[in-house]
């Protein structure tokens, strides 16, 4: 197939292949089977048949268009794991059958300062996403993963931990490196009292690694339903938020705070847990302002901060960390057709603690 891409100079034609994804065509519509182009391989490329895709709240906030920045259609999806079925005549780091895997971007500048220093997340040109962002290959927009294949430069595709159980895996590309990184940033590790809010895909890999890193975790949640789980995935101790008096007990105790919270909720109630020092770090993208009130920072001299995924390299270092301690998500498996009421369960926190379609779905 050939498609045409617009440039300065007019219209070139890019040769393209038809690829059933699953998507919406506008911001109050479902998702629905529908058919996209993905290039075909140039000499960088990797083309990976997907076998599982994570659900990140931010596929639902993107659908929904609340960042008020999605053009349609949308194809989500960027906790891609599956296998290697072509390659580009120059790749060098995967081979056909290989396991690989791809997270939140597919491309940046390369050349700013901060590409040079891996941290594509924040190119100075501003990263490719995965999905959402425009394709510099076919001039339209990128499509994610609830897709069967995906092309992508292999310096953006990352490499599989053998040992660690595939589909319980794809959760880290997103939900792993989003809160791996900043705890590393921060030096989370052991002394320290670390607290957790909101218990969904971002905050359960935050307690996992969180504990993994070696510090004392302390669960911040709404749901009285999480509280043995939380103590099952690491926690040390769990705080119901929006129980009496319970938010007293670790005020001005916490190092660091990791905020993964996906809605509205009062920030000033977490500021206040950390002690001198202290930061917390939201990782949480809520569609709404959270207000932040001067004396929640200043008598404690407390850092608030924000922290968007990780660059290639650290989520590489990420990956190797999970495989060496055995860490993968807690997931639940769904079939792309299910991917409707999954936003819906999403939406109510209704999920543990990750919902992961398995792409021979989109087959049937
Ligand atoms: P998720 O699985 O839906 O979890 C969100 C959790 O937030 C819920 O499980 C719930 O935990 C808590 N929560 C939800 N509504 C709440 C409310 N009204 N008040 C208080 N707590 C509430 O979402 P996720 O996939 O982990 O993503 C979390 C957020 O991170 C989203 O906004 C997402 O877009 C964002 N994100 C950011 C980055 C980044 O680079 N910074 C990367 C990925 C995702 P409890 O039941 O424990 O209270
Ligand atoms: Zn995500
Ligand atoms: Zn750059």
């Amino acid at each position: 197939m050939e498609t045409l891409r617009a440039t300065a100079e007019g219209a070139i034609p890019v040769q393209t292949k038809e690829v059933k994804a699953f998507g919406s065509e506008a911001a109050d519509a479902l998702l629905q089977q529908l058919n996209i182009t993905r290039r075909n391989l140039t000499a960088q490329d990797v083309e990976i048949e997907i076998l599982f895709c994570g659900v990140c709240h931010s596929d639902l906030h993107t659908v929904k268009n609340e960042w008020h920045s999605t053009v349609y259609p949308c194809v989500p999806g960027h906790e891609i794991v599956g296998r290697v079925i072509n390659i580009g005549d120059e790749v060098t780091k995967f081979k056909v059958g290989d396991l690989a895997a791809v997270g939140c971007m597919v491309d940046s500048c390369r050349h700013c300062d901060y590409c040079k220093e891996g941290l594509e997340q924040y190119c100075e040109e501003g990263n490719t996403g995965t999905y959402n962002s425009p394709d510099k290959h076919l001039g339209t927009r990128t499509y994610g993963g609830y897709s069967e294949r995906i092309v992508v430069d292999e310096d953006f595709v990352l490499r599989v931990p053998e040992n660690l159980d595939l589909a319980a895996t794809a959760p880290l590309l997103c939900a792993g490196i989003t809160t791996y990184s900043p705890l590393r940033h921060w030096n989370v590790g052991p002394g320290q009292k670390v607290g957790v809010v909101g218990i969904g895909g971002l905050g359960h890999m935050a307690v996992k690694l969180a504990k993994a890193m070696g510090a004392e975790v302390i669960v911040f949640t709404t749901s009285p339903s999480k509280v043995e789980d939380a103590k099952r995935l690491g926690a040390d101790d769990v705080v119901l938020s929006k129980e009496q008096g319970q938010m007293s007990r670790y005020a001005g105790k916490l190092h660091f705070i990791l905020d993964a919270v996906s809605a509205k909720h009062d920030i000033n109630a977490y500021l206040s847990q950390l002690r001198v020092d202290g930061s917390l770090v939201l990782v949480g993208a809520p569609e709404q302002p959270l207000p932040v009130a001067a004396f929640s920072l200043i008598p404690y001299r407390r850092s608030f901060a924000g922290s968007m995924i990780g660059g290639i390299a650290e989520t590489q270092e990420m990956l190797d960390f999970c495989g060496k301690h055995n860490i993968v998500a807690d997931i639940e498996m769904i079939n792309i057709q299910q991917i409707n009421e999954a936003y819906e369960r999403l939406l109510k926190g209704d999920v543990k603690y990750r919902f992961v379609i398995d792409m021979a779905s989109l087959k049937k």
